[in-house]
């Protein structure tokens, strides 16, 4: 670069290491910006909190900030696949990408949570195994009789998460073993109004007579 007289140190934006031209950024982080009010892409904010996340250990469950499934896990593009957010992290952690094994939860089981260290618990299983798991912590009780007020906050915030992507209340109540009416007090924000979620749409919610 010619220009290089014209430097004022590194670029402001996080991870970038090119000179800074404009405003303390570089030209391409300057431009993002001024677009977007932020210096980073949305990838570039993906790759960043995955860099961090992997680079620092802790035990306390980490939820995915990004793209959630309508299954409710946390979901990001890694190598150029599909893939669950704790996976890709994993995949960053270990260094594998073992075929035909899961990225698995520790303890918590929160679908959204993507910390892969094992000081949380997570590691790879077995399909087998992780199923194992799975049903003997209850994340796979379906049509079992969980009362609504034993559902934790992330599974709440799951079935809104899923609800508002259109995912039927009919599959959900089957899926968190809970009836339909709860599912319809979540999404009208009649329930665990404290999360803060915005109410889905009433089209979406509105059910049989008994509820209102
Ligand atoms: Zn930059
Ligand atoms: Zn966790």
């Amino acid at each position: 670069m010619t220009a290089g007289k014209r430097s004022t140190g590194p670029c402001a934006a996080p991870g970038c290491g090119r000179d800074a031209r404009t405003k303390g950024f570089c030209s391409t982080h300057y431009e993002h910006n001024r677009k977007c009010g932020d210096p980073l892409s949305r990838r570039e904010r993906i790759d960043r909190f995955l860099a961090d996340l992997v680079s620092s250990p802790t035990d306390q469950c980490v939820s995915w900030p990004f793209a959630v499934s309508s299954a409710g896990y946390g979901v990001v593009i890694h190598d150029g696949k599909m893939m669950t957010a704790l996976r890709a992290a994993l995949v960053m952690l270990t260094g594998e990408n073992p075929s035909g094994m899961d990225a698995a939860h520790g303890a918590c089981h929160n679908r959204l949570c993507c910390n892969p260290h094992p000081e949380h618990g997570a590691s790879w299983k077995t399909r087998a195994d992780n199923m194992a798991d799975k049903g003997r912590d209850g994340t796979a009780r379906a049509g079992s009789d969980i009362p609504s007020s034993r559902l934790r906050e992330w599974q709440v915030r799951s079935i809104h998460a899923a609800r508002a992507s259109g995912e039927p209340a009919s599959a959900l109540a089957e899926r968190y073993g809970v009836s339909e009416a709860t599912i319809g007090a979540i999404c009208s924000g009649r329930r665990w109004r404290h999360l803060g979620l915005p109410p889905v749409s009433r089209k979406w919610t509105r059910r049989k007579a008994g509820s209102p």
